[in-house]
């Protein structure tokens, strides 16, 4: 049988069950098996790994990650691809179907009882796009036992994930994944390998996740607190983005620049040129401050 993730099979499987696109929630299926099989000589996926998918869709994905894994967990949250799951999937006897929002999932309980036995856990994943950063966000705080990911996205989502300090697309996103991870890009996919295209562009990025922390932070809170303050207003200097973060910042302003000086940062840089180890001088002198 041809696989799903071609058009002439996608096409039978959604006609025969009757099944029509919902747009709010990022359904656009993958009908091209050569991107997939690209994802996953990348990923290095073999016979002792566990995959994590989000949004199996149809299986199109799922059935090239069930081939080459020793197992796969794929959270979908839409019922009516649950059947649709169960039939195209029928094969594969080491795929577990979920049907649970990804953001409400219980995902390391699901780890520890489905991908115990696994040597190594990847996620895979051609992700609802309109979710995009609180799934990878939710995955990387809880600091589950995942070593990287590979996943389509949105190509400016990806751009800002992977931006370097000084790049129109480097922010505050950016900075939080160079603290849990080393992200890169990893190609860029065309609208064509999409059922229905997606009326934006796509890219694949690699996180590797960081097996030793690149700065030392006991408060994450605080420290992200700190990174997104200073991109408030793009063009504003730190020392202006600041005085709006903090309460009664204008009146503060000595004490926010000396803050500065202690941390051996401009106050007139701007966040956009700060790298994260500058964040974590600019947290540990915020640490020993008042403000
Ligand atoms: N993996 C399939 C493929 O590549 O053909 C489908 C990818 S499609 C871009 C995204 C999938 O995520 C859809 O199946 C959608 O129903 C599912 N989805 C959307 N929001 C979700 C959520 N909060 N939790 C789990 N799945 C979700």
């Amino acid at each position: 049988m041809k696989h799903i993730s071609t058009v002439g099979r996608t096409k039978e499987i959604l006609e025969s069950h009757k099944f029509t696109f919902k747009k709010s929630l990022g359904q656009n299926f993958l009908i091209d098996s050569n991107v997939i099989k690209e994802v996953i000589n990348k990923a290095n996926i073999d016979q002792t790994t566990g995959v994590i998918e989000v949004g199996p869709g149809i299986g199109s994905l799922t059935e090239h990650l069930a081939i080459h894994a020793k197992k796969v967990v794929a959270f979908e949250i839409d019922q009516r691809l649950i059947p649709v799951l169960d039939d195209t999937l029928s094969p594969y006897d080491n795929v577990t179907v979920i049907n649970e929002d990804i953001l409400e999932a219980d995902v390391p309980a699901y780890i520890e009882e489905l991908l115990g036995d696994c040597d190594d856990i990847v996620v895979v994943a051609n992700l609802p796009y309109y979710i995009t950063t609180p799934i990878l966000m939710n995955f990387l705080t809880a600091r589950l036992p995942i070593s990287r990911y590979y996943v389509m996205m949105q190509k400016e989502v990806g751009e800002r994930i992977s931006a370097s300090p000084n790049s129109k697309a480097y922010g505050s996103l950016s900075i939080a994944i160079d603290y849990y991870t080393e992200a890169k890009t990893v190609q860029q996919v065309p609208k064509t390998v999409f059922m229905p295209p997606p009326n934006v562009d796509s890219i694949i990025v690699e996180l590797k996740t960081r097996a030793e922390k690149k700065v030392d932070i006991d408060d994450e809170d605080t420290f992200f607190k700190l990174t997104r303050g200073a991109f408030l207003h793009r063009r504003k200097t730190i020392l202006n983005n600041y005085q709006t973060l903090f309460e009664n910042g204008k009146k503060r302003k000595d004490e926010i620049r000396a803050l500065f000086d202690d941390a051996g940062i401009d106050p007139v840089r701007r966040g956009e040129s700060l790298a994260l180890e500058d964040y974590k001088k600019i947290y540990d002198a915020f640490k020993k401050s008042d403000l």
